[in-house]
């Protein structure tokens, strides 16, 4: 819908025309972004599965955050939950609010990063819309992807006695965002930028997503926090989990950081923006998995364990150290309200 021109930016079917319309190249159901709607076919026997997810300058990224790292940030923040859901991702839309000082080389930035993860992802744009917005920059995007009708992998499936499972390492964007903010103080500058690097730019294991149908019980990307996430697992499923904090897979730069600073543990435990993958499988699954961690080249770590939920718990994950003591945690995860 047309809400009036952006006074840095060029007119509104000018910006599709000129930035999105090339993204939809190779995708007929998106009619070169001319039509008033997209068309997506599943393959026979496939289930669509939906998801959307916004970004919000000052919330989610950092205004002087580079474009093309924004634009990728903000599709890959849905393909983590394609992937958790077991789908391979097929084409996004993407509702984009502008403030009216944004400058057009932002707008081919963003673009640029999009395309790079369409080649990387072989996804298409297909559709969106384009607003003006008194406040700051949002970008929404609907990804959608397919699965094998009625196997989309859920939260609610976990059972006692299933290994609780984690792609990746956790805790690199929490401690990259507190690098950012100045509220960690001299770390290396290599972890530094690593660590940074997570932050803007997360990396969702999007090939191995569809090769957990069948193996994973219940499954979550991990946005919110590790232990919050895997709560939203557990009250689904009805359950309860224990982790131990050493078993939780950590970089080479978080590891320095814990180094010198061991209440950092508690932002790998639960700050957000990891977009990993957590999942808990039976035990007949493992040797599959320590075979995919190794076709995909990435960590597929077991960090604990799903037990039985009994009533009186007043939360249902519990964090054990090495020496098998709770770990008394001050916050689970990231709310927005
Ligand atoms: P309408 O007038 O029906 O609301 P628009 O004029 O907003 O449609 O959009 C025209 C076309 O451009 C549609 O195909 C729409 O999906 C596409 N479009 C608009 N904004 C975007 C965007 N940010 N990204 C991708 N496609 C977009
Ligand atoms: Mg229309």
């Amino acid at each position: 819908m047309s809400t009036g021109r952006n006074q840095g930016l060029p007119g509104e079917f000018e910006l599709i025309a000129r930035y999105f319309a090339p993204l939809a190249k190779g995708y007929p159901g998106a009619f070169g972004l001319l039509d008033d709607a997209a068309v997506i076919r599943p393959a026979d026997g496939r289930d669509l599965v939906v998801k959307t997810d916004a970004i919000v300058s000052g919330v989610h990224f950092r205004p002087e955050d580079p474009p093309d790292l924004v634009g990728r940030k903000a599709l890959r923040v849905n393909l983590s939950d394609l992937t958790a859901k077991g789908a391979v991702p097929l084409a996004y839309m993407l509702d984009l609010m502008l403030p009216r000082d944004v400058e057009e080389a932002w707008v081919a930035a963003f673009a640029r990063g999009l395309a790079a993860d369409q080649a990387e992802f072989g996804i298409h744009l297909i559709g969106g819309d384009t607003d003006s917005t008194p406040g700051p920059i949002s970008i929404a995007i609907m990804a959608f992807g397919e699965v094998d009708i009625g196997r989309m992998i859920r939260r609610d499936g976990a059972r006692a006695g299933d290994t609780v499972y984690v792609t990746g390492t956790i805790g690199d964007a929490a401690l990259g965002l507190a690098v950012l903010c100045g509220r960690d103080s001299r770390p290396d500058p290599t972890s530094a930028e690593f660590l940074i690097g997570r932050y803007r730019l997360p990396a969702p294991p999007v090939s191995l997503g569809p090769h957990l149908v069948g193996l994973a019980t219940a499954s979550i990307d991990v946005s919110d926090g590790l232990i919050a996430d895997l709560r939203h697992v557990c009250e689904a499923s009805g359950v309860a989990a224990d982790i131990w904090s050493d078993h939780v897979p950590l970089s080479e730069a978080a590891r320095s950081i814990l180094a010198r600073d061991p209440d950092a543990l508690q932002s790998v435990l639960s700050g957000g923006d990891d977009y990993q993958i957590l999942f808990t499988a039976g035990p007949a699954a493992a040797d599959t998995l320590a075979v995919l961690a190794r076709e995909f080249r990435l960590s597929i770590t077991a960090i604990g364990q799903v037990t039985a939920r009994s009533d009186q718990a007043s939360h249902c994950v519990s964090v054990f150290d090495p020496k098998g003591r709770p770990l008394p945690l001050d916050r689970e995860g990231w709310a927005h309200f």
